[in-house]
Parts: C-alpha cells; structure tokens; sequence
C-alpha cells in the first residue's frame, strides 16, 4: 500500500517540503506520497490522533507546532526533548516518536565548510527556536566555546542555563557582539532579521570581521542576506540557510526510509523552488 508523508504548520503553503520529499520517493522508486496539511493550533491533537488512526508513515513540523505536538506524541527523543522542540514525527509500529533535526542539519550542512570544529570560537546572534536547536546540538556534538548575543538577553541567559551538555558560553547584547566579532572563527545567524521582505536589514554590523571567519545564515530567502554581502566585502566566507534545510530534510528522509539521500540533489530542488541560479 502506497505510504502517505507530510508536514503540518500553520501557515504551509510555501513548504519546499513536498517538492524535496516526493522528488526523493520518485528517485528511490519508494510507493509513496507526501502532502502539505494546513493545521491551525486549535485542530493540532486531532490532527495527530487522525493521523495515528489512517497508519501516516511520518511527518514534518514546522512553525508553530513544534513545541506544542509534542505533548501528543507517543514518545520523545532525548536531545528533542532537551531542545523542547520536534521537528520530525516517525511512525514506529503504530507509535508517534519526536525527533529534532534542524540542530543535526545545521551541523551537518557546515561540516563541509569547517571539518573540524575543534578549538573554535563560535558566535550564534539569536536564542528564537532554530538557535536553540542549533545550540543544544552543537553543544550535544562536543563542541565547547558557543557564545549567544540576542536582542533580549534573558532568552540566550535561559538557552545557556537549560543546555544539559558541557561547554562555556557568554551571553552578549548585539552591540557587544559587534564590539567582540574579531574574536569568532564562525558566526551563525539564526534571527529572523534580512529575511524576505525585509533584506535590506542586518542583526549586526560585521566591521570587526576576521576575514578568516565564516558567516553562515540560516536564512534562505533571500539566498543571500545583508550580513551575508557586507562578510563578503571584508573578505570572509559565507553560507547561506539552504544546507540546513537540505540536511534537516534528508535525515528525515533517512529516518523514514533507512536512505540517506541525495543532498546535491535535494539542495538543487529547494534552489529550483527559490528560483535560485544553480539549476
Ligand atoms: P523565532 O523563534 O521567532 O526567533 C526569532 C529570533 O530573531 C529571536 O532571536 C529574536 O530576538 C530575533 N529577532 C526578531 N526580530 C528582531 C529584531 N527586530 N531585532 C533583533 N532581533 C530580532 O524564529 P526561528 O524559528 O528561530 O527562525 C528564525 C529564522 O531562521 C527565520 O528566518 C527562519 O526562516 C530561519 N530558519 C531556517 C531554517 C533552515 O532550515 N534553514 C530552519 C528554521 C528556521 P528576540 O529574542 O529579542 O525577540
């Protein structure tokens, strides 16, 4: 029987998802579907309860039930449960288990641009839902100097102090981040500042730059943000959100199918679906 996929968020309708999974099941020959479900928070228990009842095979979560389906799930994955957030539902033998790989794919998707992480100084300017993912599963990963600079600092005080895995952190406002930047060989910016339709704007000025860091945004829309074009100017390297979302996306995949997919492949989908140049 074909089996059936989606991803529920409230709005979806521009979800690269669909395209990406389904593009995956064709070229894996796997019998099966995946489908946006538009899933208002008032309706999110019994969706997941239907979705038990009819046997779905999995599911992605986005914006806003990744906090709050977890409370309907059958069972948690350790480091989701730390970060308080799923984004990744698999149906194991009629039971609903959360996992979180935005952390993990962000991970992943630098690992290629910074293969040993080793001894070096990161800087991530947000504490939102992604930056905690981020930060817990950078944490979880071994690495140890992880400072936070976020607009309202008790949010990155409270990341910093609910982070069950080893590492020293310092919290910073924006304009100290800016004042320290010299100091990091990796800045990651999770805000929600330059993104789309808002790109002429930056969380910070990167002046202080190290020509040698490298900035990486996990926004994808637009392909290139403002921090991204004024890091280029000072010489450093940049990348931009799609690696995440591909990798978010392709261990879920891997955890539905037992695959780990095509990632050139899947990055040129998403790319298409931006209208970027690379396809
Ligand atoms: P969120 O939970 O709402 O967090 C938003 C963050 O942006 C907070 O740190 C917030 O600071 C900061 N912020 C918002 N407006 C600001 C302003 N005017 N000035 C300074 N800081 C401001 O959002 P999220 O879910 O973490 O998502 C953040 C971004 O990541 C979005 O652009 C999203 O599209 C992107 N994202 C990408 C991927 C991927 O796969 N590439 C995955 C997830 C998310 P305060 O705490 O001070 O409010």
């Amino acid at each position: 029987m074909k089996k059936l996929y989606g991803v529920i968020g409230d709005p979806v309708a521009h979800s690269m998802s669909p395209v990406m999974h389904n593009d995956l099941f064709e070229l894996y020959s796997i019998d099966a579907t995946y489908v946006a479900f538009h899933v208002k928070p008032d309706d999110l228990e019994d969706a997941v309860k239907g979705f038990k009842a009819i046997g779905l095979s999995g599911l992605s979560v986005t914006v806003p039930h990744k906090q709050s389906i977890m409370s309907f799930l059958d069972e948690i994955d350790p480091l989701a449960q730390a970060i308080g957030a799923v984004n990744t539902v698999v149906n194991e033998n009629g039971r609903l288990v959360g996992y979180n790989t935005d952390g993990s794919g962000y991970l992943e998707g630098i690992k290629k641009e910074v293969p040993s992480f080793a001894d070096k100084e990161i800087l991530l300017i947000g504490a939102g839902g992604a930056a905690r993912g981020i930060y817990f599963t950078l944490a979880q990963a071994g690495l140890k100097n992880i400072d936070i600079a976020n607009r309202t600092t008790p949010k990155a005080d409270y990341l910093v102090e609910n982070c069950p895995y080893p590492r020293n952190s310092q919290v910073l406002n924006l304009e100290e981040a800016e004042e320290q930047l010299a100091k990091y060989d990796l800045i990651v910016q999770t805000t929600s500042i330059g993104m789309h339709p808002d790109v002429e704007s930056s969380p910070i000025s990167v002046e202080n730059l190290r020509p040698t860091a490298l900035v990486s945004d996990i926004i994808y829309s637009p392909l290139e943000t403002k921090i991204m074009r004024e890091a280029k100017r000072k010489g450093a390297r940049t990348q931009n959100g799609i690696p995440m979302f591909a990798y978010q996306g392709a261990l879920q995949f891997e955890k539905w199918t037992g695959i780990f997919p095509d990632i050139e492949r899947m990055q040129s989908v998403c790319l298409k679906q931006l209208g970027g140049k690379k396809c």
